[in-house]
């Protein structure tokens, strides 16, 4: 007996070290004192490292650009899932190392620069000059603004306008475009090879960040994200999911929306989150998710003008 115990743990052990990771993880955290940082995904390619979101603050682009070093290979292209600046601001401090780097993404930053983050960047002065506000929290505003404020730091030079088989650094991924969903245009990645899905916002393990979102349109992305026989899919923020898990994330979003849509008070809508994404919500962020909630179901999800403002361009020209 004890010898077959240990001629399984030798198994395991040797599927463990075969199936190594397909992709390197560097966790986005989403503190209650500051700004979250998103998720980076990085695969190898034949021309260097494809980073797919760049994160917030610098710890987090400094550990991107750790990984490349201690790998001894370039960071030959960044895609960002969408414009908000947890999953973008990185983007400088990599091109400042790696000036040559390709950056795919959608073109819906414009229509950002025009409205939600030059709204954001007046709310952020009156912050910036409150001489009450906290060193660190100035700093992460005035990191934000110095991108808003010049958007070719972070702005893409391949725009992704539509779902397409791109060769990027020269792997072949599958690119999609959901537009109308998280933000006015999310892109997300599918490896054939690995089945791995990087799915950006469209999954966020906590709670479904629903500042600048289509409630309608996400719903109809992840129904996209679905068709696509993924085994193992990352999302925005959280931990790496099964079907099984993304499958109970989806039902929790669908039952999260047809509450809100339909006449039960906010705060049953706000349980059943609670209880049917329980797997995702660790124990320090289950007074964050109902305070998120509360918010994007009254201000968002019941708030018709603001649903007709995130289900179109937000600038006439984007
Ligand atoms: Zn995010």
């Amino acid at each position: 007996m004890r010898k077959l115990l240990i001629a399984v743990a030798l198994m395991l052990g040797g599927a463990a070290s075969a199936g190594a990771q397909p992709f390197h993880l560097i966790p986005g955290a989403v503190p209650m004192d500051k700004g979250p940082d998103g998720n980076t995904i990085i695969l190898d390619a034949p021309k260097g490292l494809v980073v797919f979101d760049t994160g917030r603050h610098p710890e987090h682009a400094r550990a991107i650009l750790d990984y490349a070093k201690q790998r001894r290979r370039p960071i030959a292209a960044i895609v960002n899932s969408h414009w908000h600046l947890d999953h973008t601001t990185g983007n400088w401090d990599i091109r400042q190392a790696y000036p040559h780097v390709a950056v795919y993404a959608s073109n819906a930053l414009e229509g950002a620069l025009a409205t939600y983050l030059k709204q954001g960047r007046e709310q952020g002065d009156k912050v910036l000059a409150d001489p009450k506000t906290p060193a660190a929290q100035k700093a992460e505003l005035l990191r934000g603004r110095a991108v808003v404020d010049h958007p070719e730091r972070i702005r893409p030079n391949h725009v992704v306008s539509r779902s397409a088989r791109m060769r990027i650094a020269g792997r072949w991924l599958d690119v999609h475009l959901s537009r109308f969903a998280a933000s006015e245009g999310d892109v997300w990645l599918y490896d054939r090879k690995t089945r791995t899905l990087l799915a950006g916002d469209l999954v966020v393990g906590i709670v479904p960040f629903l500042d600048t979102a289509c409630a309608e349109g996400w719903a109809k992305a992840l129904g996209e994200i679905d068709r696509v026989p993924f085994v193992t899919l990352v999302p925005g923020h959280g931990d790496p999911m099964t079907r099984a898990d993304f499958r109970q994330w989806k039902l929790a979003y669908e039952n999260l929306l047809d509450c809100a849509q339909g006449p039960s008070e906010k705060s049953a809508c706000i349980a059943g989150w609670q209880k049917d994404a329980a797997k995702f919500i660790d124990g320090g962020h289950r007074e964050y998710v109902g305070q998120a909630l509360a918010y994007y179901i009254d201000r968002r999800l019941r708030a018709p003008d603001e649903q007709a403002r995130y289900c179109k361009p937000l600038s006439p020209e984007s």
